[in-house]
């Protein structure tokens, strides 16, 4: 079996999301986006998709000759020969790419042995607790603009059954952000909210001083959270070894840190970390997330699982040491996380009333495709395809 061509086709959908000016999203007024779908074809007629930001110029010079001609079996290869190939293109091979394509040839794999991925990686379980991951604050009314409105949130979560919950808190640009001491009273009323035995988590500002983050850290010490994620610059290793010197508060990361393994087992090695995070975004795909899982393992850490979507949930169904929750959001009070995305006829994380996140059992990566929609949509209405 070999590769025969990879082909990205970019589509439009309506989005109710925006981005302020440092990227973080909010709720706001419809508008036009775009998607792309990565897909690889063999010559027998196999073929694995993924969706992700992928440019067709990079698919075309740099994907495109490492794959075409390959067995998609030897993932391992390709995804070594993409990782040194970004050495030079690293503004065009970003790890999402890496991710795109690792993904697509997993759920490929999938389809042609008929089995969903989690059990070609060695399935340990088939549904994973959830936590409520919220969008970063706002100012919103009714939003997530206050201490309290975050605890009424909180309320409602619980209400639909997540068994834990994370705040992310207020980021600049707004006006008042950040601030160490807005972010503990938001924690504070959440726990007041949801009383002394839910597991809680932070995520707040991500350059805190080594000062602010250690005020943060003894603040939720004192009101039990489970871990605090990134509240510092990640390239300084030796500030979150100095936080966790100091702290009994678990330290979760890194998770923005560029590096793929290699940076995970640099922040285990020297202490700066008390669980290991990564995604399948930030490392580059499941291949190397797999490889995160086990170096945690052997380690007796747990890895908790950055972000959410159905590489992770594949990821997290096949950990013997497990990652306690599945990361579902991002949500906010005028958001309904459980609608599918346009582009798909059901969600990739469907939630019982027990807060538990169930895998598909559909060969591959088991996303439901919604094609039509796709090609009505297309950009341009062009589809590149490279073939030999
Ligand atoms: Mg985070």
């Amino acid at each position: 079996m070999k590769i025969v061509a990879v082909n990205v086709e970019k589509f439009h959908y309506r989005s109710k999301i925006v981005r302020d000016s440092e990227g973080h999203g909010h709720p706001g007024p419809e508008q036009d986006a775009v998607q792309s779908l990565l897909t690889i074809k063999t010559d027998d007629g196999a073929s694995g998709s993924y969706f992700g930001a992928i440019e067709t110029g990079t698919v075309e010079h740099i994907v495109a000759p490492v794959l075409v001609g390959e067995d998609p079996f030897y993932r391992e290869r390709i995804w070594h020969a993409l990782k040194e190939r970004q050495r030079l293109n690293l503004s065009a091979l970003p790890d999402r790419v890496l991710t795109a394509v690792d993904l697509a040839l997993w759920d490929l794999a999938g389809r042609v042995l008929g089995q969903p991925v989690h059990r070609l990686l060695g399935a340990a379980r088939d549904k994973v607790p959830a936590y409520a991951s919220t969008m970063v604050g706002d100012d919103l009314q009714g939003g997530l603009d206050t201490p309290e409105a975050y605890a009424r949130f909180a309320l409602a979560c619980k209400e639909r059954g997540y068994p834990a919950f994370k705040l992310h808190t207020w980021q600049p640009p707004l006006p008042g952000a950040p601030s160490v001491k807005r972010d503990l009273a938001a924690c504070a009323a959440v726990r007041e909210a949801l009383g002394p035995d839910v597991p809680l988590m932070l995520d707040p500002f991500h350059y805190y001083s080594r000062l602010e983050a250690l005020e943060l850290a003894r603040g939720l010490e004192g009101l039990h959270f489970l871990w605090m994620e990134e509240p510092m610059d990640e390239h300084s290793m030796s500030s979150f070894v100095w936080l966790c010197e100091q702290t009994s508060l678990p330290i979760c990361g890194p998770e923005t840190a560029e590096g793929k393994m290699y940076t995970r087992a640099e922040w285990i090695k020297a202490g700066a970390c008390d669980m290991v995070r990564g995604g399948v975004g930030d490392v580059g795909g499941i291949t190397p997330l797999v490889k995160v899982a086990h170096l945690a393992e052997a380690f007796g850490m747990h890895m908790e699982v950055h972000g959410g979507g159905v590489g992770n949930l594949h990821v997290l169904c096949a950990m013997a040491t497990p990652g306690l929750y599945y990361e579902r959001g991002l949500l906010h009070p005028f958001v309904d996380y459980d609608a599918p995305l346009p582009w798909l006829n059901e969600s990739v994380d469907p939630m019982d009333d027990e807060g538990y996140v169930h895998v598909s059992p559909k060969p591959g990566l088991g996303m439901d495709i919604n094609f039509d929609y796709i090609s009505d949509n297309r950009v341009g209405n062009r589809e590149l395809s490279l073939r030999v």
